[in-house]
């Protein structure tokens, strides 16, 4: 949704784009050694959200979310990135209609039925 931003948001998520790539590059070229990194995997322990569906997130401890396509997956917190609102997992709403939660409070709510 990067049309909805501004000038001053864009701006920082490009800043913070350039700073995570450079992180990331700096981290996956200590971990190689100066080899050619032989465990290629998308999946890290260091990441805050991919791949880690129903754990707690580290910044606000609330259980990750995620959104199923076809054969993937995105993962999010949906208290960090979507301001506590869960994002429409197009399977489960189909399933659900309006029963959808719409914030984590009603999925976990849902849960204790
Ligand atoms: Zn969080």
């Amino acid at each position: 949704m990067t049309q909805r931003l501004d000038e001053t948001a864009l701006a920082r998520l490009h800043r913070a784009t350039i700073d995570v790539l450079q992180e990331w590059v700096v981290r996956l070229r200590e971990q190689a050694g100066g080899k050619f990194p032989e465990k290629v995997t998308a999946f890290r322990p260091e990441m805050a959200v991919h791949g880690r569906y129903g754990q707690p997130c580290p910044r606000c401890c609330a259980k990750i979310q995620r959104i199923r396509y076809a054969a993937n997956e995105t993962n999010y917190c949906p208290v960090c990135q979507t301001g506590g609102r869960l994002l429409a997992d197009r399977a489960l709403s189909r399933l659900l209609r309006e029963d959808w939660p719409r914030t984590l409070e009603e999925l976990e709510a849902l849960k204790q039925r």
